[in-house]
């Protein structure tokens, strides 16, 4: 089930079709992609593909990695329609929208980031001025808005309509047993059936993650989310932290992430993407390489499927510093977000395990 379809039903009342999820089987990995000719090149998740075009043609013009990056995300930070990041997010599980983003730059070495920021549109930008106007890389909470403030940005309300109206259903839906009642009329599927598809199906994710190599082979990067939906006020994901959501090198490539993030921080995973490039693998093995880390860390059975895989799913984006390019998931079956010099696509993601459609 996809974010659209669990958002489409809390939204119309309508219960969670588990059959669509399907059971799993294992699939032979796909074989790499090999990468695009040198030049410049933005990849990104799969709901990045106007981002993409953004900050490919930002890059072609001449703008720096993080600046194309954070041109391209602003699309959707922007976006009240869009309920994984900034204006329009989903609002944690007292109804407060707290976003994470964080920027690299590659050919400074320098990061900035901020986490669960309040009342601000485009966190990246915030992120980017920790990066350039402080010592530091990362300001969270009410110093990180106040720090905003002093930049200029307005305190607004992200909470749109629709994002309440999601929040509000959910809390409902939350329990048979507490003091919230549901509307009569949607035969309230109750707890069980919402955790029955495990967490992935229960608290789907989104983010957007976009890196940016320039024609020059400088590369950048930029994760921007509202984070888990429903969080607990405070929680912050991998997306604003360094070598978790987003990593660069400028010798060797960059990398990021979208999904469970908390498996992205236990294994460092757009860090360790890069380290594997670092070692001489394409961008695709490097994150399947990585994956492949993920599952061997994640031991905690209420996180395990009964055969052991992750109940979750996490997905890997990368491009090296030669333009080639790759995107692997835990979980197949989904696209990633790309633009070069053959224009703006979407493509198919690598993967360890497929599930069977049914
Ligand atoms: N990784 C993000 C987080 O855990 C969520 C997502 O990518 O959907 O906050």
């Amino acid at each position: 089930m996809d974010r659209r379809s669990f958002l489409g039903g809390l939204l119309a009342g309508v219960p969670l079709s588990l059959a669509s999820l399907g059971r799993a089987e294992a699939l032979p990995r796909q074989a790499a992609k090999s990468g695009t000719p040198a030049g410049a090149v933005a990849i990104a998740s799969a709901n990045g593909l106007e981002a993409v075009r953004v900050a490919y043609d930002q890059l072609v013009a001449g703008a720096d990695p993080v600046d194309a990056a954070i041109a391209g995300v602003n699309l959707l930070e922007l976006d009240p329609k869009d309920h994984s990041v900034g204006y329009g997010g989903l609002p944690n599980f007292d109804g407060v929208v707290q976003l994470d983003s964080a920027v690299m730059h590659g050919p400074s070495g320098k990061a900035g980031a901020v986490a669960a920021l309040e009342g601000v549109k485009t966190p990246s930008k915030v992120a980017r001025l920790v990066m350039q106007r402080t010592d530091h890389v990362l300001l969270v909470g009410e110093g990180a808005r106040r720090f905003a403030a002093m930049h200029g940005f307005p305190s607004e309300n992200l909470l749109t309509d629709e994002a309440r109206e999601i929040w509000l259903r959910w809390r409902e839906k939350l329990s048979t047993e507490d003091d919230w009642v549901a509307p009569p009329e949607d035969g309230e599927p109750g707890r069980q059936a919402l955790f029955e598809g495990g967490p992935e199906e229960l608290r789907p994710t989104g983010t957007i993650h976009l890196s940016a190599l320039t024609p020059t082979g400088d590369l950048g990067c930029c994760t921007t989310t509202s984070g888990l939906f429903f969080k607990i006020p405070g929680r912050v994901g991998d997306s604003p932290l360094i070598g978790c959501g987003l990593y660069c090198d400028n010798d060797v490539g960059s990398a990021g992430g979208t999904g469970r993030g908390e498996s992205a921080i236990v294994s460092n995973a757009s860090h360790t993407a890069v380290e594997f490039m670092r070692q001489g693998l394409g961008p695709q093995q490097a994150l399947l390489k990585t994956m492949e880390r993920v599952v061997h860390l994640n031991r905690d059975p209420r996180l395990q499927r009964p055969d052991g895989r992750p109940n979750f799913n996490l997905r890997l984006y990368a491009v090296n510093k030669a333009g080639a390019y790759g995107s692997a998931a835990i979980w197949g079956g989904g696209k990633f977000a790309v633009a070069d010099a053959r224009g703006a696509r979407l493509e198919e993601q690598a993967y360890l395990y497929r599930r069977q459609q049914s």
